[in-house]
């Protein structure tokens, strides 16, 4: 945590900042470990402060090392004012603050306010050990539910029961939370990229994907697999491999420091070719961390080059409205000289 915020402080200084306020639940227990519904982390030139009441201020003082607990004095606004008196810029997440939290800051601020959405994202891209064992356990758990929800998917089974299976064996597996809205959809359904479970019989014939995820130490671990009631028809083998061929290739091609985009390219420019052009209607990957979609993403027009310590998804797709659809996504964590699949379970087409 202490060379978070020392990195955090050259960033701020680089922006000419003397404080900064992270509001941002994922920021915070980053920038100090705090796991709580309310508080704020201030950084300024020499202190770090975890804010917070009573609730939580014996919580914070076990969790936040090497921080001042501070219990608030009114509000949390109140005492950043009194802990930033002299300091002329104080940096904030104008991306989660609302319009009434900036009102009731600047009222009471001294400093000059300095939108700086993005500053903790910055350091968030880079995972460090500690943070990828945390996704990996997380990972191992999802895996673990999936492989023993498997041998529940038959005819006649309604998509709730086998989510709340899902999510029942991710937290006996020790999940600290699970993915919010997780992904169960089958037959016709398929083709919903972000579907959730309804009660929806599944029925023989049906593709079933699940995009789920257990979280641990607060990562997120994001995995989708695609599997088959019954024997698959010669259609869904097509769209399936496909599917498989395209995430392969891009598997196969990529490398730190290379540009997101051209990965991207590479798996759409496969999908299409094989008659499903317009049929992959997401990114080809996205970060994940704290939060479930971060930092760089690999999608057209993606700015991003990767680079070691990038935590990301690979996760092409397609989807045909009213038949069905395929998606199958693991994780990879980018080093110095390749990247290290942390995703485990097997990925051929699985026919139930
Ligand atoms: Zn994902």
């Amino acid at each position: 945590m202490q060379s978070r915020v020392a990195n955090l402080r050259e960033a701020m200084s680089r922006a000419g900042l003397g404080a900064f306020l992270a509001w941002k639940p994922e920021n915070r227990r980053y920038l100090s470990g705090f796991v709580g519904s309310h508080g704020a982390v201030l950084v300024t030139g020499e202190q770090q402060y975890l804010i917070t009441d009573n609730r939580y201020l014996e919580i914070a003082r076990g969790q936040c090392t090497g921080f001042g607990c501070v219990l608030q004095e009114g509000s949390i606004e109140q005492t950043v004012a009194r802990l930033t008196e002299g300091a002329s810029r104080l940096g904030y997440e104008d991306d989660f603050l609302t319009v009434q939290g900036h009102g009731s800051l600047a009222k009471v601020v001294g400093a000059e306010l300095v939108p700086s959405a993005g500053m903790v994202e910055g350091l968030r891209l880079y995972k460090d050990a500690g943070e990828v064992e945390s996704v990996r356990q997380a990972l191992r758990i999802t895996e673990d539910a999936y492989a023993r929800t498997l041998p529940l998917i038959k005819p006649g089974v309604r998509e709730c029961d086998l989510a709340v299976e899902l999510e029942y064996f991710m937290r006996k597996g020790g999940a600290e939370r699970i993915k919010a809205n997780f992904v169960l959809v089958s037959g016709a359904r398929a083709a919903l990229p972000h579907g959730q479970a309804t009660t929806k019989v599944v029925e023989s014939g049906d593709f079933v994907t699940f995009d789920i995820g257990a979280i641990v130490d607060g990562y997120y671990a994001d995995f989708t697999r695609t599997v088959v009631v019954g024997k698959a028809s010669d259609e869904q083998r097509k769209v399936y491999g496909t599917v498989l061929e395209a995430q392969l290739a891009a598997l196969e091609v990529l490398a730190p420091y290379k540009k997101a985009v051209e990965i991207d390219k590479l798996a759409r420019d496969m999908i299409a070719a094989a008659g499903y052009d317009g049929k992959f209607t997401h990114s080809l990957g996205h970060g994940v961390g704290l939060f479930i979609h971060e930092n760089p993403r690999m999608a057209p027009g993606s700015p991003w080059t990767l680079e070691p310590g990038m935590l990301l998804t690979v996760e092409p797709g397609i989807y045909i409205n009213g038949w069905g659809g395929v998606r199958i996504e693991d994780m990879v964590y980018m080093t110095e000289g390749g990247y290290e699949n942390l995703t485990r379970a097997p990925k051929e087409l699985m026919e139930l």
